[in-house]
């Protein structure tokens, strides 16, 4: 008789879950439950508001990649050592269970469909384009991306960035903020820092008032303030809740096998994991990498020696500034220009990410 294949529940369809799920659909009983019908490529997120044709390439559906791994809509509430349950009640068995839940922007709720995600593209860009003068809300990498995108599409709109922080694009270092302000100041944007305005829901055009009393005139604006980690589920789960740091991610396993730490068949990958780096789409795909084989290996024999992951030790990232330029940290330095723009600006990883997951690039 045919051996069982282990079943595989993995939780979020983001850059690590994605990769996961199609890592290990030939060789385990996959499920991947994501609350979206979709995989949503963050890094062209500020491209697809300029140009929604992006968003086309960018916005997967689950089902075009994954071509065994069944799939769930649904959001995970709770986990137990054996099992996971759903909001919309479903309990799913696991012998190994992959947390991927990443980050989550708060307000507005994640649109769950393709289709809907494709419309808020759509209805971002006509706003963008009936605006004169642009607020953009936050000066971490979305925020610049997105003055970058529009000064690069839009060149006679004008475009404010504030921040409350004393630079922008403050996960990577003050060599890369100071040459990202002095390019986006050239370019006719005026950059506020330490200085904030209060998102919420009466926040509307055409007056901000900042924190400290300034008057802000804008026809539009844009949110581009943090996204939080997706703990709360964690904390509801009695196999998790003891794993859990205070900056709410998943305590990990210090000899890198990406498992949670403790428990042996319990992994993670991406944004909620602790490893000590910058949270980064890029390492989010080592991680899978790791796990994918670690799962392989586990399910074959259980003491089989694992592969091991080696966290980062020196911050890198692009931060794109339009379609050509980006503002780039490596470990031989801090770049801005052409050079830094040709690993990133042109098309944002989409086709990379899309042929990993065995689709065309186009
Ligand atoms: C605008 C932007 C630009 C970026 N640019 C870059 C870049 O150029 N290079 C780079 O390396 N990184 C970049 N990043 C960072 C990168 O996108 C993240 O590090 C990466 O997406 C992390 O992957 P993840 O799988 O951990 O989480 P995510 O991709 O955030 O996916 C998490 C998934 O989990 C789902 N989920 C959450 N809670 C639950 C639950 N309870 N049940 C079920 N599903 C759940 C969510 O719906 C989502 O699908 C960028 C991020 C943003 C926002």
């Amino acid at each position: 008789m045919a051996e069982m294949k282990k079943k595989v529940v993995v939780v979020g369809g983001g850059i690590a879950g994605s990769a996961i799920a199609k890592g290990l659909e030939d060789h385990a009983d996959v499920t991947l439950i994501d609350p979206k019908n979709y995989l949503d490529i963050p890094y062209a997120r500020m491209r697809a508001i300029v140009e929604p044709a992006m968003a086309e390439r960018s916005i997967i559906l689950h089902s075009d990649y994954l071509k065994k791994a069944k799939i769930l809509e649904s959001t995970v509430e709770s986990a137990t050592d054996s099992e996971v349950t759903t909001a919309s009640g479903e309990r799913l068995p696991y012998d190994f269970l992959v947390v991927c839940t990443g980050t989550v922007f708060s307000s507005p709720p994640e649109k769950t469909t393709k289709a809907e995600r494709l419309e808020e593209f759509n209805g971002l860009n006509r706003k963008l384009q009936e605006a004169e003068s642009v607020l953009i809300i936050g000066g971490g990498p979305v925020g610049v991306e997105l003055a970058g995108e529009i000064v690069t599409d839009f060149p006679a709109k004008k475009v404010t960035i504030i921040s409350g922080a004393d630079r922008l694009i403050e996960f990577l270092g003050p060599k890369a903020s100071k040459k990202t302000e002095k390019w986006l100041t050239k370019k006719g944007v005026t950059v506020i820092l330490k200085d904030k305005i209060d998102v919420n829901d009466s926040l509307a055009p055409p007056t901000f008032e900042t924190k400290k009393h300034v008057e802000l005139k804008a026809d539009a604006h844009f949110v581009a303030t943090g996204k939080k980690v997706a703990t709360k589920w964690l904390e509801a789960s009695e196999v998790l809740k003891e794993h859990v740091t205070v900056d709410g991610r998943l305590k990990m396993e210090s000899t890198g096998t990406c498992q949670v730490e403790g428990l042996k068949n319990v992994f993670a990958a991406g944004d909620i994991t602790d490893f000590k780096e910058i949270k980064q789409g890029f390492l989010a795909g080592k991680h899978a990498a790791v796990v994918v084989e670690n799962i392989k290996k586990l399910s074959a024999s259980p003491d089989a020696k694992l592969a091991a992951y080696k966290p980062l030790a020196t911050p890198m990232g692009i931060v794109s500034l339009g379609r050509v330029l980006a503002v780039a940290q490596m470990p031989f330095g801090t770049i801005l220009g052409r050079l830094a723009g040709l690993l990133k600006s042109k098309d944002l990883f989409v086709g990379k990410t899309r042929e990993s997951l065995g689709l065309k690039a186009k």
